[in-house]
């Protein structure tokens, strides 16, 4: 039986995956299993941020692999302990739980909204989150994903999530009042709803008034975060602090990790025992991690936002092309040929392209070569004409 054949057989039917299986690659180009070439603009959905098999990435991971793997969270580990201290300096935030998922970094920061309104005797269990948004599948982040067709046939979901509609602050507001919420969450770039940006008014609005009631912003920058839009986290395109943020994906580089980032003010509301996970803080993911992040300087940021401003300005005057989204390497593009169709020709034609929606969706690797881009970009350029 070929791999395909095999995978269709045994894994479960969860995922419709694209006809090809991929062998290897190194940075933007990945091969299929017939030595097929491809520049590869999806990486890994946003996970990969310096490409396949980076050498300084592979050489931090291997060197903390032959050390010591695994050791549980009964004991300090010094990967774990120097990447929490690496992102709050660079954030100003106060604390970390590592997660192994971006879902699972969203139910620490549920926990800390719930445990933070317990402990200060309000009378406030829900979380509001935006029509529309992306929170993830576990139950509980099902619950906070804002789109009705997430939820339908796994009822019951969790209580206490509530949705009010992006880039509406009264309606925040008027949810928000109405049912008692110890948080808002959003993401600043809607992805898997369509890389959608929040308006900045919008989100500068709803930072003032969850700080002006105690109510905790919690940002989930799972996919937003990491170098992703040109800033470090998204949010700092916004001129706001969130009490939390969560993130994941492009952190890891390539292995499963995912982080509940705490600033002071709910620094202390889950203690001893109230969180755990056996995984979490694992000593080679969080070493590929800080490897990740290291490299996160101003000059790869500046050159992020360069390599945005050309895709934006190319494809924004395509033929084909109604509109362009998005922000740094999260890119949407609405088009007016069917989406899979362009995506199926782009393949043929050497280019792995995702969709979000009705959108075509670009992730490429934050230090993905400038030549290698335009040339994508030409492919997906023709691929849009009609
Ligand atoms: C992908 C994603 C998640 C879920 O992350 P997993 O690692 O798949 O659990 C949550 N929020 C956002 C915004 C995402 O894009």
């Amino acid at each position: 039986m070929s791999i395909k054949e095999i995978d269709k057989k045994y894994v479960l039917n969860t995922y419709n995956r694209f006809d090809l299986c991929l062998v290897e690659g190194k940075g933007s180009l990945v091969k299929d299993e017939n030595g097929k070439e491809y520049i590869d603009l999806t990486t890994g959905i946003g996970v990969t941020a310096f490409g396949i098999a980076d050498e300084k990435w592979v050489e931090a991971v291997t060197s903390q692999l032959n050390t010591l793997q695994h050791v549980s969270n009964l004991y300090y580990t010094s990967p774990c302990a120097k990447l929490a201290q690496h992102i709050c300096e660079k954030t100003d935030m106060s604390k970390v739980f590592f997660s192994n998922s971006g879902a699972e970094a969203n139910e620490c920061a549920f926990k800390v909204a719930r445990k933070y309104a317990s402990d200060k005797g309000y009378d406030r269990v829900n979380i509001l989150t935006l029509k529309n948004s992306f929170h993830g599948r576990t139950l509980a982040t099902l619950s906070a994903t804002g789109q009705e067709h997430y939820h339908e046939l796994f009822a019951p979901l969790p209580e206490g999530f509530v949705h009010a509609k992006a880039n509406d602050i009264d309606d925040v507001i008027k949810v928000a009042t109405q049912n008692n919420v110890c948080a808002i969450m959003l993401e600043c770039v809607q992805g898997e709803g369509g890389v959608i940006r929040l308006d900045s008014d919008f989100v500068k609005a709803i930072d003032s008034f969850a700080k002006a009631n105690d109510i905790l912003l919690i940002v989930d920058e799972v996919q937003t975060g990491n170098g992703r839009t040109g800033k470090l986290y998204a949010y700092m395109n916004y001129d706001i602090k969130p009490d939390v943020f969560t993130t994941a994906k492009g952190l890891g580089g390539g292995l499963p990790i995912g982080a509940c980032v705490v600033g002071e003010k709910a620094q202390n509301a889950l203690g001893f025992g109230d969180h755990g996970s056996t995984y979490g803080g694992n000593p080679v993911a969080c070493a590929g991690a800080l490897s990740v992040l290291e490299r996160i300087d101003e000059k790869l940021l500046e050159d992020v936002r360069k390599k945005s401003k050309y895709i934006f300005d190319t494809l924004s005057i395509a033929d084909g092309v109604e509109s362009v989204s998005g922000m740094g390497l999260m890119i949407g593009i609405k088009t007016k040929k069917n989406v899979s169709n362009i995506i199926k020709e782009c393949m043929e034609n050497g280019v792995l392209c995702l969709s979000a929606k009705d959108k075509l969706r670009l992730l490429p690797a934050l230090n993905i070569d400038f030549d290698l881009l335009k040339k994508a970009v030409g492919i997906i350029k023709d691929a849009c004409k009609i």
